[in-house]
């Protein structure tokens, strides 16, 4: 290998981030992280059960900002409620999807908006004393076993985004 594509090597390994793409289930906010994302974790404050609507609150840190890295918004952007002095929290005004949690230090990305989680599994549970009681025993609940009929009926009339960028969205002109 010569100089010049050894460097070009080390040039790719230590400037290329990942880079990874996400968004709110109507599509009409994108957004691309390029960096390493920082540490994965659910918060069970009551002010992320309501923001999300859920038992606790899946975030994870988006890149810091730098050369190179950051997060940036693809397509359209979220709006923003301001749910405590230093905190807001992005979400798209169509659909409702809850996408970010900006605080003084940076901003987290809901784990459920990227295209791709399979690695990101929760590190840490963050105010677990505001717990929900029951709810380290969901997955104690009987599965219904008839989950492949409703996944073939939301493939035929389902308006959700793709888990992928798209260049048109609604690709048919659909009216949402
Ligand atoms: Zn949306
Ligand atoms: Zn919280």
């Amino acid at each position: 290998m010569s100089e010049t594509q050894a460097q070009q090597t080390q040039a790719h390994q230590t400037q290329v981030p990942d880079s990874r793409s996400g968004g709110c289930q109507c599509g009409a906010v994108r957004f691309k992280t390029h960096g390493k994302l920082g540490r994965a974790s659910i918060c069970h404050c009551r002010m992320c059960q309501k923001a999300f609507g859920g038992f606790f609150g899946p975030l994870v840190s988006a890149p810091e900002e730098g050369p190179g890295t950051g997060l940036e918004w693809t397509r359209g952007e979220p709006t923003y409620f301001q749910s405590s002095v230093n905190i807001d929290r992005g979400f798209c005004k169509r659909c409702g999807t809850p996408l970010t949690y900006r605080h003084p230090h940076g901003v987290e990305l809901a784990i459920g908006a990227f295209d791709s989680r399979d690695d990101l599994a929760p590190q840490i549970q963050v105010n677990f004393d505001s717990h929900i009681p029951w709810v380290t025993a969901i997955f104690e609940a009987a599965k219904r076993e008839a989950a492949d009929d409703a996944a073939k009926q939301e493939q035929i009339i389902s308006f959700q985004h793709p888990d992928h960028d798209t260049e048109q969205w609604p690709e048919k002109g659909l009216h949402l």
